[in-house]
């Protein structure tokens, strides 16, 4: 497994702090031309599920990045974890 190091916040240069979002959770990911063709519609724009556009096989982890300083949040879609790639990640970024 290729280990995540950490990195640092595109907008700020803050350290960023490494999590994960599980797959099967919804995205919110809306593309500019939905918005101005549905917006107006209702205050629900159509949610893409962004990891079937890219991913023809649902993997179980995304790798996250949060910025705790100025709060952008990265999801790295490309890169996924099973459940146990997961927890040894997870056990390493906790020593
Ligand atoms: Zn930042």
């Amino acid at each position: 497994m290729k280990i995540m190091a950490g990195m640092n916040c595109p907008r700020c240069d803050h350290s960023m702090t490494p999590a994960f979002a599980h797959a099967a959770a919804t995205i919110p990911y809306v593309t500019p031309e939905q918005i101005l063709k549905f917006a107006h519609v209702s205050g629900d724009v159509h949610q893409v599920p962004l990891w079937k556009r890219f991913l023809p096989h649902a993997a179980e982890y995304f790798v996250t990045h949060l910025c705790g300083e100025c709060g952008i949040y990265i999801i790295d879609i490309k890169h996924t974890l099973s459940s146990a790639e997961a927890k040894e990640l997870a056990q390493i970024l906790t020593r």
